[in-house]
């Protein structure tokens, strides 16, 4: 029996990939390349393909005896899902449907599902429980917010049970070396940092200085990709045990700033990395931080990498080696 990883190709996807293959599990990876990466194809079953394609998703199910599927194929640009909000729409709902609908015609009914915290929108108070009122204020978030409620009613009406992970700031890279952050464009601050001392750019841009937040710039729960990764390794065994389904926080439970993170970023790399100040990002909450006890106590996660300088060094080390990503943008 096989794990089917829908954008087992991206980041979060290649590490869980990983994670699962460590784990002795068999992998089945389905991936367009639209963002993902060949070079990031751990598993040696691959079909390249898009999940809105029925067609071809009902060969992957024919071909293959698969027992849960992992689902990371969305559109993840805020900015991106205000101006283009069709491109979410249709990707990150419908596409998932036919997801949905062809594992339900093969008889297939564990579903672990990509989320975020932007379903909370601007919460008022921090750290976050499950049971903070979700109001998505973009696109991308809403698209999100709107597919967990669709896992809830194929739930209750199919039998479906899914695992909601609600991921705050994914960051860091394999300690193996092999796979890490490599989107284009870029739009995370760690690896825009990183471009600083990788000389591809003079300065990083600090979208605010001016929040409620003890220094002023926005605070951020920032969580190592490969702890994220571990989290879904769980998150499906439980589903295979027969559990019921389950939304969960994934995050380290502590805040950075953009300005700790860059200090940080400076310390790990010894390079100067120029900061301007500039106006807040439209959007942009002041502070996210995860309370993730559902993680721990229900899913038995326990995050390895509790220090921020140890999540930007594995980062640093894969940005280092491959400057250019998997060199194929
Ligand atoms: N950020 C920044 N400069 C950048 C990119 C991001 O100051 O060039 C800030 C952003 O405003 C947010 C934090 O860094 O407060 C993390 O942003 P990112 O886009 O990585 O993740 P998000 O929190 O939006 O999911």
């Amino acid at each position: 029996m096989a794990i089917l990883v829908a954008g087992g190709a991206g980041y979060i996807g290649s590490h869980t990939v990983q994670e699962l293959i460590d784990a002795g599990k068999e992998v089945v990876i389905v991936d367009s390349l639209e963002y993902g990466h060949q070079g990031a194809v751990l598993a040696k079953k691959f079909y390249k393909g898009n999940i809105g394609d029925k067609e071809f998703l009902k060969k992957v199910f024919r071909e293959n005896d698969i027992e849960a599927v992992m689902h990371f194929c969305a559109y993840i640009e805020v900015g991106e899902s205000v101006t283009n909000p069709r491109k979410y729409y249709n990707n990150n709902i419908v596409a998932g449907i036919a997801l949905l609908d062809t594992m339900l015609e093969a008889n297939v009914k564990r579903f672990v599902f990509s989320s975020t915290a932007a379903v909370y929108g601007q919460p008022e108070k921090v750290p976050i429980s499950e049971d903070t009122p979700t109001l998505a204020v973009n696109p991308y978030g809403e698209t999100k917010l709107s597919f967990e409620k669709i896992l809830k009613w194929y739930g209750e009406a199919y039998g479906m049970t899914s695992s909601v992970l609600r991921y705050f700031n994914a960051c860091g890279a394999h300690p193996n070396g092999h796979i890490g952050e490599d989107h284009s464009p870029e739009s995370h601050l760690v690896p825009l940092i990183l471009q600083v001392p990788l000389g591809k750019r003079a300065s990083i841009k600090i979208f605010g200085d001016d929040y409620p937040t003890r220094d002023g710039s926005c605070v951020r729960d920032y969580i190592h990709v490969s702890d994220l990764a571990l989290a879904h390794v769980l998150a499906v065994d439980r589903l295979i045990a027969g559990k019921p389904s389950i939304t969960c926080n994934l995050g380290n439970g502590v805040g950075f700033s953009v300005k700790e993170i860059i200090n940080t970023a400076r310390e790990v790399t010894g390079h100067k990395i120029p900061a301007d100040i500039v106006a807040r990002r439209a959007g942009d909450p002041a502070e996210l931080i995860a309370e993730s006890d559902r993680a721990r106590r229900e899913l038995g996660w326990k995050p390895k990498y509790h220090d921020v300088k140890t999540i930007i060094a594995t980062a640093w080390e894969w940005h280092r080696k491959h400057p250019s990503g998997y060199g194929d943008r």
